[in-house]
């Protein structure tokens, strides 16, 4: 079933189209990687559909419903999440606190976790961390986390809707080879297990080829390319994009970032 139908999006800055016309679903159950190279779009079709950019022109639906003109919290309470990284100054708080946090917000409710407020959520908390495979560290203040065990924690967190559909900017950006593998192991693990929509962006294509089961691929913008993994490695345009010397899109991009 079609969960999310974007139609000739568009968002332009000054001069620069970063998103120009771009058309795509996304189905129930289903692991969508955007992909592309720095400055194709990627987070700013993200961010528009989550809300935190106004598009420039075009629809995005939410099972019939559109979210363009919507806040970002309402568009959270339609159930679409998204991963944020674990604040600095929350760093200090505990695994599970950090999971309170994340469904206090999300129930619309003050921050504070003193008193009885340090027991609020904390069941739910705990659930959301068995699931990430995180449970077991629970009472661990964040900062000590290793890198890729955080990106778990900021994955729990995102859970905290309960989301149909979850967005992830870049989850494996900054991970080495194998903790990418086992993020992405992960998230698709809970897009089975939970029937969820997952929109998620990446640079690299080694880590969306092993996991996504369908990708589009944007260049300045446009929509060079979608289909599954065989499709894209194969696709002439994507060749270029990736592979091609001469010309690429990312000096063309920096000359017209210039001229802004
Ligand atoms: P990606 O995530 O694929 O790397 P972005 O969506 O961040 O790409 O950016 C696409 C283009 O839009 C780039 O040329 C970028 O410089 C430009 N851009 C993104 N955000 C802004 C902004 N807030 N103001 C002006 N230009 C922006
Ligand atoms: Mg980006």
């Amino acid at each position: 079933m079609t969960l999310l139908q974007v139609r000739d999006l568009n968002k332009s800055f000054g001069g620069v189209r970063a998103v120009d016309g771009i058309n795509f679903d996304l189905h129930e159950g289903e692991l969508l990687a955007l992909i592309g190279p720095n400055g194709a779009g990627k987070s700013t079709t993200f961010n528009m559909v989550g809300g935190q950019l106004k598009a420039s022109g075009g629809s995005i639906r939410l099972q019939g419903q559109e979210l363009i003109g919507k806040r970002p919290r309402d568009i959270c309470r339609m159930q679409v999440g998204r991963t944020f990284q674990i604040a600095e100054t929350f760093a200090s708080l505990s695994v599970v606190e950090n999971v309170q946090m994340a469904l206090i917000s999300h129930h619309g409710e003050g921050f504070s976790l003193f008193g009885s407020a340090r027991k609020r959520y904390r069941q739910q908390a705990l659930e959301l961390l068995d699931q990430v495979g995180m449970q077991r560290h629970a009472e661990r203040p964040c900062s000590e986390l290793a890198y890729g065990d955080i990106k778990r924690v900021e994955l729990a967190m995102g859970l905290a809707n309960d989301p149909k559909l979850l967005l992830m900017d870049e989850p494996t950006a900054g991970m080495g080879p194998e903790e990418r593998n086992d993020l992405m192991a992960l998230t698709k693990r809970l897009v089975v297990e939970r029937r969820m929509a997952v929109l998620f962006t990446e640079h690299s294509m080694d880590v969306v080829f092993a996991y996504a089961d369908r990708m589009i691929v944007l260049a300045r913008g446009r929509l060079i390319a979608e289909g599954d993994a065989q499709t894209i490695r194969n696709h002439p345009k994507v060749q270029e994009v990736y592979f091609g010397t001469g010309k690429t899109f990312e000096n063309e991009l920096t000359d017209a970032q210039v001229q802004v």
